[in-house]
């Protein structure tokens, strides 16, 4: 969560600017992409590439290979880096072949949001949604926000707190049935989300609005 956060920072300040991909990527500090590494984490797949001196290959983020000793591995912004200094590409992620299509169109937008809109209370939508548009889960995060001013998890979390908040009025479901059924995998998740989005916990948005009506 902590590298959501950093990286959801660094990308805010840089919109705003307009530069480059290449200059984004060269804000990720070493620390957040070995995070990445040994969380297998796809988001970051076309950000940036690392190599393990000891095998002398190089892989992608999500690449499910063990997860090698961090003094032993080398980041890199491009596969043709990785080449050039002799690295050899994992058979299993195949870092050196082309990333999915980086560029979408409006209708791509539109139709993310309304994947996001329609099926929020899918659980695991969003680790989906890459694969869906064939795009890499790094650049559909930020091109989307580009576009939108929202990553595609903020908007999901403002889709699921709507509809939390019609279901806690309705009053006949309990937190926990509300929280599984609008895609949250954890009660505590759905806490925090809810939190952030209302300012309230669910018990006392509930409370708080049925007793004023
Ligand atoms: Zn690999």
């Amino acid at each position: 969560m902590i590298q959501d956060f950093l990286v959801e920072m660094s990308f805010s300040g840089t919109a705003k600017k307009q530069i480059g991909r290449k200059e984004i990527v060269k804000q990720l500090t070493n620390e957040i992409k070995w995070q990445a590494v040994i969380n297998n984490n796809a988001e970051y797949d076309g950000a940036f590439y690392y190599a393990v001196k000891t095998t002398g290959i190089f892989c992608r983020p999500s690449c499910k290979s063990r997860v090698p000793s961090r003094k032993n591995v080398v980041f890199f912004h491009s596969p043709e880096e990785a080449l050039k200094d002799g690295f050899r590409p994992c058979k299993r992620c195949r870092p050196d072949e082309p990333e999915l299509s980086v560029e979408l169109d409006k209708k791509a937008y539109e139709k993310i949001t309304w994947i996001l809109e329609e099926e929020y209370m899918s659980p695991d939508i969003l680790p989906e949604l890459p694969l869906r548009m064939g795009i890499s889960a790094f650049h559909l995060q930020r091109s989307y926000k580009k576009h939108t001013g929202y990553t595609p998890r903020a908007y999901l979390q403002k889709v699921r707190i709507i509809k939390a908040k019609q279901l806690l009025l309705d009053n006949q479901r309990s937190n926990t049935e509300i929280c599984f059924s609008i895609g949250f995998h954890s009660l505590s998740s759905f806490y925090a989300a809810f939190r952030a989005e209302t300012g309230l916990s669910p018990g006392k948005f509930r409370n708080q609005t049925i007793l004023n009506t």
